[in-house]
């Protein structure tokens, strides 16, 4: 039996019905942008495995730091103790986020990551004995796949079956080109009729949604309305953070400061499962209190983890060395080129760029679904071809790591213009 037999027998794969599902592809090993599977077929890992990934796979740097890391303090329970890894990652972390944010608080992923920002927004009201109970969220929003992050998710065949179980979310529409004002004007209304606790919302591109884009002055002007109304924000930057918009984080490109932050997916580079929520000092001072029930009783096993800890560390390293920097304006220019040279294409009809992301849109002739019939050709086409794409609908998109080559780059734009033509 090979590996994709054996796992037939045993493993429940994520996003997958197995009934109709191809089997997975055996991955045994990567380096760089590249995979390879198990018959030693190579493959160029054009989105970033999830987008975890940006300096490449099996990082040298990054596995040494944990070796060591793992030879002197592997875990150590953080209720009650703490240890100097931690204490670095977030001395580094207040270097690098918005100046307002002081307080950092670990989980294990994207997920709990919102799930704490939203416990902690709706605490927070509590404490102050006020009631605010409602969640503003934005439409096609995708946040993570525990309770409150799916509740605030608002791509509906993830959550269906557990509709009418969720805390009260309400949507506004994205300020996407033109559509700026009815967003502001819904979420002014949303504000008068509810008693919102926090509005929480991806910065500048919805990942999970198809790499939907909007401008930062849009974000700003929604956060100054929650700023009027004492609603909380929550920028969610698991997808966007660590450079991949082109600036270390998308609240950069903003005037405005978000209340809390969600960071996750590159934050150790795909090696050591790790989140972390960050807040302002005001919040934390919410819960600081003789009473012992105004605490924070939220936490996880591995919270805090020296392991993943020094994966961070390490990847705060990477990311500032003038090399990715470098590497990161690199993919950016040619992701430019790349839109100058395909927008026209009949089969295209919009084409996207933020940083290392590219997207475009392909014409469909009927209504396309999540995972419908063009997004299962597309996706066969581009592995038959050896790159890892995984389109969202009739929207394909590009996260490469940022060490991905030119010649890798090319390979990939290559077939996604080939693409074009099967369907
Ligand atoms: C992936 C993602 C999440 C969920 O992260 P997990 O690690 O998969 O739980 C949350 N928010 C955004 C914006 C994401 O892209």
């Amino acid at each position: 039996m090979n590996l994709t037999e054996k796992d037939s027998q045993y493993l429940w794969h994520p996003y997958t019905q197995h009934k109709t599902a191809q089997l997975p592809i055996a991955i045994t090993r990567g380096e760089g942008a590249l995979l390879w599977d198990e018959n030693n077929k190579e493959y160029i890992d054009a989105i970033a495995s999830w987008w975890v990934n940006p300096y490449g796979h099996s990082n040298r740097f990054i596995a040494d730091k944990i070796y060591k890391q793992l030879t002197i303090l592997e875990h150590v329970l953080f209720g009650g103790f703490t240890h100097e890894p931690a204490i670095q990652v977030a001395e580094q972390l207040m270097k690098m986020l918005p100046k307002n944010q002081q307080k950092i608080f670990f989980s294990d992923n994207g997920s709990t990551s919102v799930e704490v920002a939203i416990k902690v927004a709706l605490q927070y009201f509590y404490n102050k004995g006020e009631k605010r109970t409602t969640v503003i969220a934005f439409e096609d929003a995708f946040h993570g796949d525990t309770f409150a992050a799916m509740a605030a998710s608002g791509i509906s065949f993830y959550t269906q079956a557990f509709q009418g179980m969720f805390i009260d979310v309400v949507r506004i529409p994205v300020p996407v080109k033109g559509k700026e004002q009815v967003s502001f004007d819904t979420l002014k209304k949303v504000i008068q009729e509810k008693q919102c606790a926090a509005f929480i919302f991806e910065p500048l591109v919805q990942g999970a949604a198809g790499m939907v884009m909007y401008e930062a002055d849009a974000l700003d002007e929604l956060i100054k309305i929650c700023q009027e109304n004492k609603v909380l924000t929550i920028a969610d930057e698991v997808m966007t953070g660590f450079g991949k918009t082109g600036k270390t984080f998308a609240m950069d490109y903003a005037q405005e400061m978000p209340d809390m932050m969600c960071l996750s997916k590159a934050l150790t580079a795909g090696t050591i499962p790790m989140a972390i929520t960050t807040f302002t000092q005001e919040i934390f001072d919410a819960f600081y209190d003789d009473d012992i029930n105004k605490a924070l009783f939220h936490g996880h096993t591995f919270t805090g983890n020296p392991t993943g800890c020094a994966a961070a560390l390490a990847s705060f390293e990477l990311l500032q060395t003038q090399e990715m920097q470098e590497n990161i304006i690199r993919i950016n220019k040619r992701h430019l080129a790349f839109q100058e040279y395909i927008q026209n294409h009949p089969k295209v009809t919009a084409t996207r760029v933020l940083g290392t992301i590219f997207a475009l849109d392909v014409k469909k002739e009927n209504e396309e679904t999540y995972y419908g019939t063009m997004r299962t050709k597309l996706y066969n086409f581009f592995i038959e071809n050896g790159v890892i794409l995984r389109p969202v609908g009739n929207i394909v998109y590009i996260l490469p790591p940022y060490i991905m080559t030119d010649e890798q780059l090319q390979k990939v734009y290559d077939v996604v213009e080939k693409a074009l033509e099967i369907v």
